[in-house]
């Protein structure tokens, strides 16, 4: 079983939080090396970026980002 990393990130406009699962390679592909990412709300569609630390610690400790 591949591990998922849970993704988290709170839009700074409408309050309203985003979950996603992802796996490594998905991590990988869209974060690697970034200190912050860039989440979209699924709430509003704003696209707002949250520290890799705050969304994704388990991913940060992992990557060592
Ligand atoms: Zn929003």
């Amino acid at each position: 079983m591949a591990k998922k990393y849970r993704l988290e990130g709170k839009c700074p406009q409408c309050g309203c939080s985003s979950v996603s699962h992802l796996s490594k390679e998905e991590m990988d592909k869209h974060f690697k090396g970034l200190d912050n990412l860039e989440l979209d709300c699924g709430e509003c569609m704003r696209k707002f970026t949250e520290k890799a630390a705050t969304a994704c610690p388990e991913y940060a400790k992992d990557c060592k980002i």
